[in-house]
């Protein structure tokens, strides 16, 4: 009845959460309160099979991110290398009483995630067997998860999960502030003249070349930048650790990217960008605001061009004024 009851508690913590991180966070927790590990994390990698974050939980700590400076051991690389060879979903090791458990959570060609636990003792048959099952209930719950943080039009991620990542950002870049060369960015981008396309061509012509655009989006960021589709043919991206010409780079190669989608019946495609930089200590409806008035200023002369807010401040172009509350309405 004890155990029942534990595990009861445990799906009952995982169906309690409305985001992804957090249910990784509850994954953990339950990891550690079965098989009590000197150490649990969830590894996330690249195609490049480069780390690119993981969540981490030792002993009675808290869980934490980490995005940076990821390291992973030689042993625990030809493990996942094994994983991936032979197609498995999961792997125990033992290297001087020391036991490494490997569990695939998800895997595909441009980002595959790991649990791996470090034990002292071999988890038994029953408690590999609530692991089991507490894997499987995360995986379907992460799914629906997923799905509920997606636009379903172009798969990008919605304006609910954008005020999510937004605050994420306040917490995390706090670790981020010794690298003095690079920042984070905020870019809004929206279509120029859709509402032009939309009337010309209707609405579902429209909607496929929403998608082309969020197709452009993907090609153009890495996997760390975060993409949002925000309202209507508007596009929000978070962009991390980039000095200024890094990022004006991706915005440029964007634009080329829009410039390159080919539909039989319309000429150009084309996109205006506002950006600013993203700062701990500016609220991000401030902050949204100035990548406002820097996209606005983009519209005003000509379209089809990337304005950083600071620009327009030194020209003596923007007002810099701070919001308060309410919502952002972009064009
Ligand atoms: P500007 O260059 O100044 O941005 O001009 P615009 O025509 O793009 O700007 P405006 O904001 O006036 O028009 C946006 C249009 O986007 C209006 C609306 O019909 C269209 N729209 C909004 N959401 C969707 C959608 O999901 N699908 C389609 N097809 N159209 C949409
Ligand atoms: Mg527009
Ligand atoms: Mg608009």
């Amino acid at each position: 009845m004890g155990i029942s009851n534990n595990i009861l508690h445990h799906i009952e913590n995982f169906t309690a959460q409305r985001d992804k991180e957090l249910l990784a966070f509850s994954l953990l927790k339950s990891i550690r309160d079965i098989l009590n590990p000197t150490q649990a994390r969830i590894l996330t990698v690249n195609g490049q099979d480069e780390p690119i974050m993981e969540i981490v939980i030792n002993g009675n700590d808290a869980c934490h991110y980490n995005y940076q400076n990821i390291t992973i051991s030689e042993n625990i690389k030809a493990s996942l290398d094994y994983i991936s060879k032979w197609h498995l979903d999961e792997l125990m090791e033992a290297h001087e009483e020391q036991y490494t458990a490997f569990h695939v959570l998800k895997q595909s060609r441009q980002l595959s995630q790991y649990l791996i636990v470090n034990l002292d003792n071999k988890p038994s048959r029953s408690e590999s067997y609530i692991i089991k099952g507490m894997l499987s209930i995360y995986s379907n719950f992460s799914s629906l998860l997923a799905e509920a943080q997606t636009d379903e039009l172009t798969g990008l991620m919605n304006r609910k999960t954008f005020d999510e990542s937004i605050v994420k950002l306040y917490q995390s870049s706090a670790l981020d502030e010794h690298n003095q060369n690079s920042a984070n960015w905020i870019a809004i981008i929206d279509l120029d003249h859709f509402k032009t396309i939309n009337d010309t061509y209707g609405h579902l012509y429209g909607d496929e070349v929403l998608i082309h655009v969020a197709r452009a989006l993907q090609q153009t960021f890495r996997q760390d930048d975060m993409l949002f589709r925000f309202g209507g043919e508007e596009f929000v991206i978070l962009m991390r650790n980039l000095k200024r010409e890094q990022c004006m780079e991706l915005l440029e190669r964007l634009q080329h990217q829009v410039s390159k989608i080919a539909m039989s019946t319309i000429d150009d495609i084309t996109v205006s960008i506002g950006v600013c930089e993203f700062k701990n200590d500016i609220f991000h409806i401030t902050l949204m605001d100035q990548a406002d008035q820097a996209l606005y200023h983009s519209k005003q002369n000509g379209r089809n061009r990337v304005t950083f807010y600071d620009n327009i401040v030194e020209a003596g172009l923007a007002q810099d004024k701070v919001v308060q509350g309410g919502t952002v309405d972009f064009f």
